[in-house]
């Protein structure tokens, strides 16, 4: 398996063809997959705002002034406004805002981002990741395309790509039914290979001014395994995020 960042990307701005961007850029083969940065899609998209657009509801503004209390930091309420615009379900209001997309991403800020936009500017995920990542794909000359973030996650420190949208490939593989090296039958094991291949290729595109949000696998194949769309957990059987809805932050 081999992993390489698109070269020459410009800034992108709205209505921008990503796809057409990336295969002028790069010589695809059909098997290769193609991870794109969400910052991007999102650009291409116009997800970019401004927080003027955000006037606070007076429950955003009592979040921000919670937080800004609690890290001796401001906190803008119009910040506040467009996570709960964003959100489905807020998990956790302190000590930071950990909410549900729409499409079922459980993320800091609903996944915003104030890093590689101008300040004053706020960029919010594509709506619907996957729906890009099959648009994308249907403008290129590949049947899959991820779309990535970074993210934080719990029990670990530090931030990692995580696919946020997928297209043409499985979100994961099965190996239920295959056999360890001692012979016993695997019985619960489920590989999430969209999320393994995102943060591979966040890897190669870097979190800074490297303006290298595309990256392309090559020489890797899901193979002949079952695999399932699985990826987003259902509320129902998610048992740390139920725990997150009784859990209260407290100061001490
Ligand atoms: P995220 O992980 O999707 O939130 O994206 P990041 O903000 O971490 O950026 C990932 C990579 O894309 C970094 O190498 C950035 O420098 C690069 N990047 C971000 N925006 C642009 C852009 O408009 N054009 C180009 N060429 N690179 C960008
Ligand atoms: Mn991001
Ligand atoms: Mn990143």
């Amino acid at each position: 398996m081999e992993l390489f960042a698109v070269p020459d990307l410009p800034e992108i701005r709205e209505g921008d063809d990503l796809a057409a961007m990336i295969d002028d850029r790069v010589d695809l083969r059909p098997d290769d997959i193609v991870c794109v940065a969400s910052t991007v899609v999102s650009k291409a998209e116009g997800r970019v705002f401004d927080l003027e657009e955000f006037p606070p509801s007076p429950r955003a503004t009592e979040i921000a002034d919670r937080l800004a209390a609690l890290t001796d930091e401001e906190k803008d309420p119009r910040f506040a406004q467009a996570v709960l615009e964003e959100s489905t379900e807020l998990l956790l209001e302190a000590p930071f805002l950990l909410t549900a997309t729409r499409f079922g991403h459980v993320g800091v800020n609903a996944g915003i981002d104030r890093s590689n936009v101008p300040d004053g500017d706020l960029l919010l995920l594509p709506k619907r990741p996957s729906d890009s990542a099959a648009r994308l794909r249907d403008g290129l000359p590949v049947d899959r395309v991820v779309v990535t973030d970074t993210c934080g996650r719990p029990f670990r420190h530090g931030q990692r790509g995580v696919a946020i949208g997928w297209a043409g490939l499985p979100a994961s593989r099965d190996w239920r039914g295959e056999r360890d090296r001692d012979g016993r039958e695997l019985g619960v094991t489920v590989q999430n290979v969209i999320d393994e291949i995102a943060s591979a290729a966040n890897l190669v595109a870097g979190e800074g001014d490297g303006g290298t949000p595309v990256v392309v696998v090559r020489d890797w194949t899901f193979g002949d395994h079952g695999g399932s769309d699985n990826h987003f957990r259902e509320v129902e059987g998610d048992f740390v995020r139920q725990a997150l809805r009784e859990w209260r932050y407290e100061e001490r």
